[in-house]
């Protein structure tokens, strides 16, 4: 079950960062805790580069508790954030000290990440440094990247690996980089991809790879407008010019992003 960290605090003050680790974190304590008597697993989405930081330590200090040593849980990091390998590094050396301790491993699903037009928007509105991957190139070698980093045995013994996303290639890179180093995929690897999109090139990652893990919206029929706005945002993707131009202007190689209440 993959969460958001926003739908449980809403909007909240950038300088009051404890009080909204805090704030989340007693939201979602219960939502894990019968998450950990049902068995189920949950995933931390990765909202706009604001939610970085605010994400990680709201994972870090729910499954540093007592009660979710041995509970499994994962969180997304993306690569067009030049920060994303560290906080892979960070997240690795943390788990494995979990491990250490007796702890369950953690996830990571890896993704490109899908809010650049937000990011640019608030880089351009605000005067702010650009928080993401000047070029798609660089969002590509950068998750090229995360994943050699990752997907070792060594790692995936702390951290297990979820290659997410809808680019052949990309997953392609991964399974075989995971072959090479004697992984398993669909117990220490995941290969994850969205529903709706590219149903049949998903079909066939799944004949050739085994186990595919499929990203769905869940909503109750009367909240049906969310999930909605989920294959909107597939639609969007799907629509996205694919120039890998690098003094293209970024209105002419970015979508832009849907509404703050889609399911990512
Ligand atoms: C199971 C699953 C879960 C996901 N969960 C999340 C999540 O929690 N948070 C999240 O943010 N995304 C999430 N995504 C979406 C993901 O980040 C990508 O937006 C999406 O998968 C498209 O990337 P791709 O590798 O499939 O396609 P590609 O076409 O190879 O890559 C497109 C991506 O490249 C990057 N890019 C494109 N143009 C540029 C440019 N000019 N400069 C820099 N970078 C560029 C963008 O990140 C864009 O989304 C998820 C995807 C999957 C499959």
């Amino acid at each position: 079950m993959s969460l958001k960290v926003s739908s449980v605090i809403g909007p909240h003050a950038a300088y009051g960062f404890n009080e909204a680790v805090e704030h989340a974190v007693n939201q979602l304590l219960p939502v894990f805790r019968v998450a950990r008597e049902n068995n189920t697993f949950i995933n931390l989405d990765m909202e706009e580069y604001k939610d970085l930081h605010l994400t990680i330590a709201v994972f870090k200090n729910i499954l540093d508790r007592d009660e979710f040593l041995t509970y499994h849980s994962g969180i997304v990091l993306q690569s067009y954030l030049p920060d994303g390998r560290e906080a892979l590094a960070d997240l690795t050396v943390w788990a494995k000290e979990r491990r250490a301790r007796g702890g369950a491993p953690i996830k990571v699903r890896v993704v490109k990440g899908a809010n650049l037009s937000m990011e640019r928007v608030d880089a351009a509105m605000r005067g702010w440094e650009l928080t993401v991957q000047p070029t798609k190139e660089d969002t590509d070698a950068n998750y090229l990247v995360m994943l050699e980093d990752s997907l070792t045995k060594e790692n995936v013994d702390a951290v297990r690996i979820g290659i997410a996303g809808q680019n052949l290639f990309t997953l392609a890179y991964g399974v075989l980089l995971a072959r090479d180093n004697g992984l398993e995929i669909g117990t220490e690897v995941d290969v994850e991809m969205l529903a709706g999109m590219a149903t049949p090139q998903a079909n066939a990652v799944r004949d050739d790879v085994g186990p595919l893990l499929y990203y769905v919206p869940v909503v109750k029929p009367e909240e049906y407008d969310v999930a909605i706005s989920y294959l909107v945002r597939r639609l969007e993707e799907n629509a996205t010019p694919r120039t890998l131009c690098r003094t293209c202007s970024p209105s002419k190689t970015a979508p832009y992003s849907s509404s703050k209440r889609t399911v990512s």
